[in-house]
């Protein structure tokens, strides 16, 4: 992971630790949440084919 990753959720930077990055279920798209979106279950979008997940 490098400092240029953003949260696919609030695109804050993934700096810190705690931040996670997994495909996208729906066509394999990196998304990455940053460590308060995932502890707020924060949903994300894919930004490559808008899938929507909790
Ligand atoms: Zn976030
Ligand atoms: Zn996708």
């Amino acid at each position: 992971m490098t400092a240029r990753d953003r949260c696919t959720s609030c695109n804050a930077t993934l700096a810190e630790p705690g931040s996670t990055g997994f495909p996208c279920p729906a066509c394999a798209h990196e998304i990455n949440r940053c460590y308060r979106c995932r502890e707020q279950s924060i949903a994300y979008t894919c930004s490559k084919c808008g899938f929507r997940g909790p």
